[in-house]
C-alpha cells in the first residue's frame, strides 16, 4: 500500500531539493556540515536523507560521514542532485553558531 504518486514522481527538480533541503537543515533533521567526509559509489536501495527516495544500483549514492561537535558521526546518504542541494542549503544559511 503505497500513496499514490510516491514512486512515480522521479527526482524533484533542484529548486525544490534546494528548499526540502533548506526545511530539514532548520528542523534540525539535516545536519550542517561544511567540511563533510564524502564517498561515492553505487546506491543499495538506501534511503536519500534529503527526498527519501531509495538510491538504486544505477544511481550513485554520496555518503557522507558528519562531525558534529562532540556528538557521534552521522551517516548520510545523497543523491547526486540532492547531495549538491544539501551542500547549496549549508552554505545558504548562516550558521546559528
Ligand atoms: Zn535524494
Amino acid at each position: 500500500m503505497e500513496p499514490p504518486g510516491s514512486r512515480s514522481h522521479g527526482p524533484l527538480n533542484p529548486q525544490q531539493l534546494l528548499e526540502l533541503a533548506l526545511r530539514r537543515l532548520r528542523e534540525g533533521t539535516l545536519s550542517r556540515e561544511h567540511q563533510p567526509r564524502l564517498f561515492a559509489g553505487h546506491g543499495r536501495q538506501d534511503c536519500c536523507s534529503l527526498c527519501s527516495e531509495a538510491i538504486g544500483p544505477e544511481d550513485i549514492e554520496y555518503e557522507v560521514e558528519t562531525t558534529d561537535d562532540g556528538t557521534a558521526a552521522q551517516q548520510l546518504r545523497f543523491h547526486r542532485p540532492c547531495y549538491y542541494a544539501w551542500l547549496q542549503a549549508c552554505g545558504s544559511e548562516p550558521d546559528p553558531r
